[in-house]
Parts: C-alpha cells; sequence; structure tokens
C-alpha cells in the first residue's frame, strides 16, 4: 500500500527538529486525532551556519517509535547520507525526504538511492535550494531508476538574495507547475514552512497551494514554537495547524460541464494562438533587420534602443495593469530571442560571403 495516498490534502506535520522526548510525546498525542497523515521531525539538520543546533541525532529515533505507537501514524526524517538511511531503517522509520541541500548535489542523491534500492521506505524530494528544475528532475529520476515506487515532491521554495523578499525562500510557483506537467502522476505538496519563514503566511500560502491543485502541505508543528531549537519563527502549534487546515477552501477540478469556464478557456486558447503567431511574425521582420544591420556592418546589441524598449514597454504594461518585473521578464526572453536570431542571420550571410 503506497503511503502516499490520493488524501486530498496530504498532511506531513510535525516539529523541524525532534528535541526531547517530551516535546515529541506531545506531538504524538495532539495528533492522535488530527487530520494530519504523517509525523515529520528532524534528526540530524544540515543548518547553513556552524553553531546552531544541529539536530539530537539517534537517541531522537528512539522517540519517534514511540511517536508512531502512540499516534498510529507513518513517520519520517531527512536523510542525507546512506548511514542516516541505515539508521532509518533500524528503527522503522517510514518515509524519509532529501533536503533542499541534498537534492542540489547529485553525488550525495546517488549515494541515498543506491542504499534505499530494495528496501520499503517512502521517499520525498525537495526542490534544490536554486530554481533548477533539472536537478529536481534528476532526483527523482535517480529514485526512480532504483525503482523505488512511493516517491512525492516537496515544494519548499528557492534560496533568494533578495532582503526585502517577503518569503524566506521564493516560492516561483511555475517550477513546482512545470514539475507536475512532467510527472502527471508524482503527488507533490508543498512545504508551506519553509517558503514563508514566518508564522502569519502560513494560512495564505497553504491556500494558494490549494488553489495551485497541489496535493498535500507539509507544515513545521511545535508544542511551544517560541522556544523550538530551529525555526522558530515558522513553527505553529498543533492547534493553530487545526485552524488552518479547518480552514482551507479547497477547490474541485473543473469538469466539462463548467460550461462557461470551457468557454473562458477557448477564448484564452485563440488568445494565446494570436500571441504567438504575432511573436512569429515579429521574428520575422527581426530577421529583415539582422540582414540590414548585416550589409550595413551595424552592431547587433545597442544599448540605447534596449533601454528605450524597456521603457516603453513599462509604460504600455501600466497602462494595461502589467507590472514592470513581468513586462522586463517577457521582454527580455524576447530581445533575447531577436539577438540570436540576428546572430543566426549575420552568420549565414558571412558564410555566403
Ligand atoms: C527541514 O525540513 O527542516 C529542512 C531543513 O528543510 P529544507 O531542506 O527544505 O531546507
Ligand atoms: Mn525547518
Amino acid at each position: 500500500m503506497p503511503l502516499f495516498t490520493s488524501q486530498k490534502p496530504f498532511l506531513i506535520a510535525g516539529p523541524c527538529s525532534a528535541e526531547s522526548e517530551e516535546q515529541m510525546l506531545e506531538i504524538a498525542h495532539a495528533f492522535q486525532h488530527m487530520p494530519v497523515h504523517m509525523i515529520r521531525a528532524g534528526i540530524w539538520k544540515p543548518r547553513s551556519r556552524p553553531g546552531h543546533f544541529e539536530g539530537i541525532g539517534e537517541k531522537g529515533l528512539a522517540w519517534l517509535k514511540q511517536v508512531k505507537q502512540i499516534a498510529q501514524k507513518p513517520i519520517c526524517i531527512e536523510v542525507a547520507n546512506k548511514e542516516q538511511v541505515a539508521l532509518a531503517l533500524k528503527y522503522d522509520i517510514d518515509a524519509v525526504w532529501l533536503g533542499a541541500r541534498t537534492t542540489v548535489n547529485p553525488i550525495l542523491v546517488q549515494e541515498i538511492a543506491d542504499a534505499l534500492q530494495g528496501t520499503s521506505l517512502a521517499v520525498l524530494v525537495k526542490n534544490p535550494v536554486n530554481p533548477d528544475i533539472e536537478l529536481w528532475s534528476g532526483a527523482i529520476e535517480r529514485l526512480q531508476q532504483k525503482n523505488i515506487q512511493d516517491i512525492a515532491a516537496i515544494h519548499r521554495g528557492f534560496s533568494t538574495y533578495d532582503t526585502h523578499s517577503k518569503y524566506r525562500n521564493k516560492p516561483l510557483w511555475a517550477i513546482p507547475i512545470e514539475l507536475k506537467r512532467r510527472y502527471p502522476k508524482l503527488p507533490i505538496y508543498c512545504d508551506v514552512s519553509h517558503i514563508t519563514g514566518k508564522r502569519d503566511l502560513i494560512a495564505p500560502i497553504a491556500q494558494r497551494a490549494m488553489d495551485l491543485d497541489f496535493d498535500g502541505l507539509m507544515i513545521e508543528t511545535h508544542p511551544n514554537p517560541d522556544v523550538a531549537l530551529s525555526d522558530a519563527l515558522q513553527q505553529i502549534t498543533p492547534h493553530a495547524l487545526a485552524t488552518i487546515i479547518a480552514q482551507l477552501v479547497l477547490k474541485k477540478k473543473s469538469v466539462e460541464s463548467d460550461i462557461e469556464i470551457e468557454n473562458i478557456r477557448q477564448t484564452l486558447d485563440s488568445m494565446d494562438a494570436e500571441i504567438i503567431e504575432i511573436i512569429g511574425k515579429r521574428m520575422e521582420l527581426v530577421k529583415e533587420l539582422g540582414k540590414i544591420k548585416a550589409q550595413n556592418n551595424i552592431a547587433i546589441f545597442q544599448q540605447e534602443r534596449w533601454r528605450e524598449i524597456v521603457e516603453s514597454r513599462t509604460m504600455w504594461g501600466e497602462s494595461n495593469q502589467l507590472n514592470a518585473e513581468f513586462i522586463l521578464r517577457l521582454f527580455e526572453l524576447i530581445h533575447d530571442k531577436s539577438i540570436k536570431t540576428q546572430i543566426e542571420v549575420l552568420n549565414q550571410q558571412s558564410n555566403h560571403s
């Protein structure tokens, strides 16, 4: 029986770190009658900087065995090497997760995949710290190659140098959505705690994940969050968790009978077809421009022209309720393609001459 069931939202909760036997037993009792499907706890903590709480280690695994018995729910922990996989097996852990700092490292992922081969452990794969979908996909594929059946992905957001961001890790929702497109059968859960980094954003981001059709949530929960030894600012009490879950509005998938949705989608389809046609025509014109520039020995990229493009398009965007960041990203893509097209034209012309 797979652990990652189709129950929606599949809820994984528990503290960032196992800290004491009392703390873990409190969690076990609190979750007994809550819609929590799997209990999490960090045993070895991959802290960015030394000098912080680095996890309780093996003795915490004995506490988790008791938690499993009391709560009657499967347990998951983070593993970052093969020795930790062996200990997870020794203490009857049900599932392990690869943390963001592990998914970035294919050698470690491979080591863990090799150690997991032939075991019955279910595996959760967090996205890497950096926004690289290939690393995330690669980790999933290394596990699939070892014939691990029960796999799910966890979206925990992406590191940023932007000190003004309201998130601890930016969600960049397009990346998990693309992962879902690549692996339609793979359950994907949203680790709201590590995205937000703070309590007051947990409810709205959990709702956003539901609106985007995520299969479940991971939410760090601690009996006394203020004194937590790691990630204190983002942990919530079991009581607060229960309230957030009860208030989630679950959206149903649209069905064909939703005629209004179908109509709007058809209109969107034809608008997208038009947008693509126009971009295609724009590129044809860019080729013409490229030929003229090549014949007259004019530089392809001109800083002044690019500045003008950004300024005017941003202004046009504003009068259409499209913000400057969106317009900039859109035109960076278009402009980049234009430059490449002109370089191709230039190369063709110089090959002919
Ligand atoms: C965690 O889940 O406590 C953790 C360390 O997460 P991440 O790997 O997402 O940083
Ligand atoms: Mn944490």
